[in-house]
């Protein structure tokens, strides 16, 4: 199961405009549900049944075959081939929708394609029934309420913006009726779950209504995170010792500079990801961290007699190339174990400068162990005596949950991946 964030509530509560901008900001698909219905509610429209009447309603389902596409992260509804999801937007099929959702042979049509999308992605779902019936297993649950007035007038400027012709006082009634209908079936009613989060938008406008949803959102997941405390204590004190002496020659001889040292969590156990120039980097970060790292190294290193050294300050190998599996499971256990990992996604010291192309194996790290990324970003600059030195800039974690890949398909570890590069790209001066 991906992450899986169920938004329930009436009808105008502002669900699909926020539901959308939130999933957009994490990263995740948009499953609109309403939609669904939508679609047989026309469909039972179109073939002239009524849509109150099971009996009517019932076996056009046999006929009906429903997909969900993305287009340029637009969920589109495709019924039977075509896209209506324009033509299910009106208060006729709102209407229709409403009647078709309360047959409970409708809603079980339904449930596997929308199960089918909680189970494959990391997704913002929204409906009646999501936290309740749908996905029960659901992360982040979300109950979003605002007054029936307050909905009505948010509709109106909405449907009056598409050039519809239609009144307060109709909406007001459509509103009402609605939730009368949705709330008092008797097949999968329109309530709170029990550990859903209410959140009332009445007096929120957009941009309010996203972030008190992201905030939701960042304390519930940030609470799943696995608690992991810091590497062990005996090891600590010889860290420190060589912490201090490292210290000294860095920022003193070669006058290392650091820049949001803020940035950096003083507890708990990390991924550290940054570009990398030189042998020192590795050095360089480790200094300033609260917590002892371990290290993914390149195998090349340790053919050489460093290969002990390495090994005394937590440096693994991993083979490059194809992922190393055994290479990701150590990464893993040392997370759990309480220590830092620091890893250099682009594998290899960059020569020229630039940072280079990134493996994926810090995503496929951060999602499988549920850790959070610290990305870091070196810059090599030259004084005017030609000398060189470093600078280290800190950048603000990133949490677990918008790194987290479900399929694990390329695609979505270089989505992934991407996030952590643009974050160290920022933090560079290149
Ligand atoms: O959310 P939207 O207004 O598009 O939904 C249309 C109708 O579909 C709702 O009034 C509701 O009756 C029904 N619905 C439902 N369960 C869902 C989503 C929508 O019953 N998960």
């Amino acid at each position: 199961m991906g992450i899986n964030i169920a938004l329930d509530g009436p009808s105008g509560a502002g669900k699909s405009t926020i539901a959308k901008e939130v999933a957009k900001s994490l990263g995740y698909v948009y499953v609109d549900t309403g939609a669904l219905y939508r679609s047989i509610g026309l469909y039972a429209v179109r073939s002239g049944k009524k849509t109150t009447s099971a009996d009517e309603v019932v076996p056009l389902l046999d006929d009906i075959k429903l997909e969900l596409k993305y287009i340029d992260g637009t969920q589109r509804v495709i019924m039977n081939g075509e896209d209506v999801s324009e033509e299910i937007r009106t208060p006729e099929i709102s209407m229709a929708a409403s009647n078709v959702s309360a047959i409970p042979e409708v809603r079980e049509f339904l449930l596997s394609l929308q199960r089918n999308m909680a189970k494959k992605y990391n997704i913002v779902m929204d409906g009646r029934d999501i936290g309740t019936v749908i996905i029960p297993n659901a992360q982040v649950k979300i109950f979003m309420t605002a007054s029936a007035e307050e909905r009505a007038n948010r509709r109106l400027k909405e449907l009056v913006a598409k050039g519809q012709d239609v009144t307060y006082e109709e909406i007001l009634r459509d509103i009402n009726e609605r939730d009368y209908n949705d709330s008092h079936r008797a097949a999968a009613p329109l309530k709170k779950a029990d550990d859903a989060y209410e959140l009332d938008t009445s007096s929120l406008d957009i941009s309010g209504a996203v972030s008190a949803v992201l905030g939701i959102i960042d304390e519930r997941l940030n609470a799943l995170r696995p608690e992991r405390g810091m590497a062990p204590a005996v090891n600590r004190f010889f860290f420190r010792f060589v912490r201090w002496i490292a210290l000294v020659l860095l920022e003193i001889v070669m006058k290392v500079r650091y820049e949001d040292l803020d940035n950096i969590p003083k507890s708990g156990s990390y991924i550290i990801a940054s570009n990398h120039h030189t042998v020192l980097d590795p050095v360089a970060i480790g200094v300033k961290m609260p917590n002892i790292s371990a290290y993914m190294a390149k195998e090349d290193l340790f053919r050489h007699k460093i290969a002990n050294l390495l090994k005394i300050f937590h440096a693994f190998p991993v083979k490059r190339g194809k992922g190393d599996r055994s290479a990701l499971n150590t990464a893993i256990e040392y997370l759990d174990r309480g220590y830092n990992l620091t890893i250099f996604p682009e594998g290899t010291r960059s020569k020229d400068g630039k940072i280079g192309s990134f493996k994926s194996g810090v995503s496929f790290v951060a999602s499988e162990a549920n850790a959070d990324v610290l990305p870091v970003g070196i810059t090599k600059r030259k004084t005017k005596l030609g000398r060189t030195y470093l600078t280290v800039r800190f950048g603000k974690l990133i949490p677990y949950y918008k790194l987290k890949v479900n399929s694990l398909s390329s695609s979505e570890l270089r989505h992934s991946r991407d996030i952590i590069l643009n974050e160290i790209k920022g933090l560079t001066d290149e």
